[in-house]
């Protein structure tokens, strides 16, 4: 059986990448790109000698361009690669998002073409030296996680954070996500619970709002012996900063939100 030549290619391109991680999650809308983008900037911001990048591999809905506030930008090609489009000094994003003629142009691609997209993605894109790659991916297991898992084994993935809510459906998937990565050989850093508790703009009061009957996100973890890396609560200007690409964890630094997001990232 040949080897694909791109996974060379992605090995040689990243090795100046000192983590690549994949985020992951079983159901769709859990925040998944809310917390790829949150960490990348968390990460940039608190240690500004870092250098963080975004690239987003969920080609049929990518978030990235919007949520870190550089939709309609372009990227360039040029002889060392695709230059990606930098959000601040030390973070960067790479997203198919940036290739459409219009935000709205649906992406209907089967299996070997979305694959041809990451492959090109990994090996083509110049970064520069990286402390972290982010990697936002689809819901679910599917072509774009199993691409990606074959080009970035041999370059040394570091491992998967999974993003749930803490309703048991949600948890459901998380299990199988779990289960794909131990069959392709990806480690799971942890699991981060998100919308864990609604946090009252007024009063900053914390109410629960999904019925967490088997223990939540904490509990599984414990069960399956995966880390729990932290929660974050539901927060409306959270969900109104991402829709409008502002930076959160400026404008709303003294947040739950930002102590929960700052000990996850510890966490890490
Ligand atoms: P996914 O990538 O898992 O499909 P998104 O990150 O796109 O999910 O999030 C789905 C929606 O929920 C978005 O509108 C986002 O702004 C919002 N959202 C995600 N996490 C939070 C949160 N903790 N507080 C408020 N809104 C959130």
């Amino acid at each position: 059986k040949t080897v694909d030549p791109g996974i060379q290619l992605v090995k040689d391109r990243l090795q100046d990448v000192r983590h690549k991680i994949l985020i992951l999650s079983g159901k769709g809308g859990v925040g998944k790109s809310t917390l790829t983008a949150l960490l990348s900037r968390g990460l940039a911001h608190n240690y500004n000698e870092l250098n963080v990048a975004v690239l987003d591999i969920d080609i049929c809905g990518p978030s990235q361009p919007r949520v870190l506030g550089v939709n309609g930008e372009q990227v360039h090609q040029s002889g060392s690669g695709w230059s990606p489009v930098y959000v601040e000094d030390n973070l960067s994003v790479m997203s198919i998002g940036f290739l459409l003629s219009s935000p709205d142009d649906a992406i209907i691609w089967r299996g070997p073409k979305k694959n041809g997209m990451i492959r090109q993605f990994l090996s083509e894109v110049d970064w520069g030296s990286l402390d972290y790659l982010l990697m936002d991916t689809p819901p679910g297991t599917s072509d774009e996680h199993l691409s990606a898992a074959t080009y970035l084994a041999k370059a040394g993935l570091t491992g998967a954070i999974i993003v749930t809510t803490p309703q048991e459906v949600a948890l459901l998937d998380v299990r199988k996500e779990i289960d794909f990565c131990k069959k392709v050989n990806v480690k799971v850093l942890g699991v981060i619970e998100n919308m864990s508790t609604f946090l009252c703009p007024c009063c900053q009061k914390q109410s629960e709002i999904f019925p967490v009957t088997t223990g939540g996100a904490q509990r599984m973890c414990a069960d399956l012996k995966v880390p729990f890396l932290g929660s974050l609560p539901l927060d409306p200007t959270l969900a109104r900063c991402c829709d409008e690409g502002r930076n959160y964890l400026t404008e709303m630094a003294d947040s739950t939100v930002v102590k929960e997001l700052n000990s996850i990232i510890k966490n890490i």
